[in-house]
């Protein structure tokens, strides 16, 4: 048995079997078989490595003729271990003792040699480490070709599973998660990634527990392996013990079982101790999501992460997909509660893989992603716009440019929106043509310039997931700089004061000249935690978004608080030098307002 510990991403036990994806999602379906099928067992995997050796052996051959007999000699390594005698009699021997399908059984056997390897390694230092880790490589990737040589090179991971599986991967993009649902997948582990990575937050809507950040365990694991996750504690356990499987399989019923902690709060207004209204909407990722937000308690829908309409998908979404996921979103949520619709943010972590995207870009998440992609691919762009535009008949819709850096590109963003309107009018196509629109404030750059983007936008909603990776310069899936990903960090503050200052003053403005009101949203994930909420507020915010299971807290935590008490806690923390000061005054303080809660 061993304890992983990660990131907790998404609440919630979950016990299955491993299924291990790597870049090629191969999956082993069945761990053992029964005994009359061992020698059929044998013979499968004399057949696949006989395969995959002869493929060695030829890749081999190829490599040497082209480029050397040194780079030729890597392939010699996989083809003699693939040849060696005393390899397959130790993989045979499990077949036979312990009734391993065959797949499971090569797993077993290269993945305990590739740990002895790196154990080995490690104890050389540095450099025997890395050398070890080459060379495990090399052996995870013959273990791939034994299994697809078996496994007759399956395709759709998820294409014959016998049961639910717990996925490990290294890591997950978007769409690898397109498949997950209950029936086929109970939870998610991964390697890499951080807590506002978009394969966690997808894990949050679709209410998965996941782990991520763990570091390396996947050669510590096979596919049909018993595997735990505990999203709430933040760790993968492998290969539990009788009595560790018991306790988790209780707290799994207990979690259950447990009803909502707020739910008596939904119909409850969100509004602080001295009844000052603090407007909570969700973010959502999938149209049917809009219904949750309703379920707990939201105001509107704050954040529609439209880019995930390529979920499932090799091609662009139509006009028509478009339009009927907005149109269902409004028809949820009714004429009176808003829906920001986001415009698509593709590239960097998310779907990359859709062309207009630049393939093998050095630095995507400063490359041509969100809005800087969909300007340069004007039909993908004006196609969403026109289906906006046409679903805004629906309800109170309000669209949002994501990832805007100049003032320039919004003025872009918007010219392009008035064009769409022309052409829907020149078309003769039904529309609404006064829809407020936004800009989310999420480079260091717009926050700088809020005070000018004020002018040109009816709201703001600020980004903080992306906010604080790029002023602190730090990969917000990049578990090694996780230390310095810090939503407290004095300079994420002084941002977040600035464009909610900026926001004010144009609100006074407009107030004068009887205009609508400018409003200031925060829809990262910072929303979502009730030790960032009295600071929020203090800083000026009445509106937040966060995934709709949070809501509750959050309502929570505002139905406490007392504004002024809130502009103090804003104050201290401005006047503090560090993250760590802050988070721990902040952490001191919500002990205070919630006396009776664990506050961690
Ligand atoms: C953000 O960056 O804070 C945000 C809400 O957008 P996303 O997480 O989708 O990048
Ligand atoms: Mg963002």
């Amino acid at each position: 048995m061993e304890y992983r510990y990660g990131i907790g991403v998404s609440p919630g036990v979950a016990i299955g079997p491993a299924l291990v994806l790597d870049t090629e999602g191969v999956l082993i379906p069945h761990r053992t078989v029964a005994p009359e099928q061992v020698e059929g067992e044998i013979v499968r995997l004399g057949h696949a490595l006989d395969e995959t050796a002869a493929a060695a052996r030829g890749d081999r051959e190829r490599m040497t003729v082209r480029l050397g007999p040194a780079l030729g000699n890597i392939y010699a390594a996989q083809q003699s271990m693939l040849e060696d005698r005393v390899v397959r009699t130790q993989i045979e021997s499990r077949i036979r003792a312990e009734n391993y399908s065959a797949e499971y059984a090569v797993s077993r056997v290269i993945r305990d040699f590739v740990k002895r390897l790196e154990d080995f390694g490690r104890r050389l230092g540095d450099h025997g480490a890395a050398e070890a880790r080459r060379r495990a490589t090399e052996f995870i990737d013959l273990e791939r070709q034994v299994l697809a040589a078996l496994l007759g090179h399956p395709t759709n991971p998820f294409g014959n599973l016998t049961e639910p599986v717990v996925v490990l991967a290294n890591d997950l993009m978007p769409s690898d998660t397109a498949d997950f649902g209950p029936r086929s997948v109970r939870a998610f582990a991964t390697e890499s990634g951080g807590n506002t990575s978009h394969t966690a937050i997808l894990a949050g809507a679709l209410e998965i527990p996941a782990v991520v950040g763990i570091g390396r365990f996947l050669t510590d694991v096979s596919g049909g392996d018993t595997v735990i996750v505990d999203g709430g504690e933040g760790v993968l356990i492998i290969d539990p013990d009788e009595d560790t499987l018991a306790r988790y399989e209780e707290k799994r019923a207990r979690l259950l079982a447990r009803p909502d902690r707020y739910e008596h709060l939904r119909d409850k207004p969100s509004v602080t101790a001295d009844l000052v209204p603090i407007r909570l909407l969700g973010n959502i990722e999938l149209s049917q999501e809009a219904a949750h937000c309703l379920d707990r308690g939201a105001d509107g829908v704050g954040l529609y992460r439209t880019e995930f309409l390529y979920l499932n998908k090799s091609s662009h979404p139509t006009e028509e997909e478009h339009y009927a996921a907005y149109s269902s979103v409004l028809h949820t949520l009714g004429p009176n509660r808003p829906v920001v619709i986001r415009t698509l943010d593709l590239g960097a972590d998310k779907f990359s893989s859709v062309s207009g995207a630049v393939a093998g870009e050095k630095n995507p998440f400063l490359g041509l992603r969100s809005v800087r992609l969909c300007l340069r691919n004007i039909d993908l762009f004006k196609t969403q716009l026109r289906a906006i535009l046409r679903a805004a008949l629906h309800g109170d819709l309000r669209v949002m440019f994501p990832m805007i850096s100049t003032v320039d590109e919004l003025r872009q963003c918007k010219t392009l929106l008035n064009e769409v309107k022309e052409d829907l009018e020149y078309a003769g196509i039904p529309f609404k043509s006064v829809v407020p629109v936004g800009t989310m404030i999420e480079v260091p750059s717009a926050a700088i310039m809020a005070d000018v983007l004020a002018k040109e936008v009816d709201f703001f909603s600020i980004g903080t997931n992306d906010l604080i990776q790029y002023t602190l310069a730090a990969d917000r899936n990049n578990e090694h700089v996780a230390n310095l990903y810090n939503p407290t960090d004095p300079a994420v503050l002084r941002l977040i004061r600035m464009v909610v200052q900026a926001g004010l003053k144009e609100n006074a403005r407009r107030q004068e000249q009887s205009r609508r009101p400018f409003e200031v949203n925060v829809c990262g994930e910072m929303s979502g935690e009730p030790l960032y909420i009295p600071l929020l507020v203090g800083l000026g915010l009445r509106q937040l978004s966060a995934t709709p299971r949070k809501i509750p807290e959050i309502k929570r935590v505002v139905r406490e608080l007392r504004v002024a008490e809130a502009e103090q806690v804003a104050r201290d923390a401005l006047g503090m030098e560090t993250a760590s000061q802050v988070s721990s005054y902040l952490r001191d303080h919500l002990r205070k307002i919630l006396p009776s809660e664990a506050v961690d």
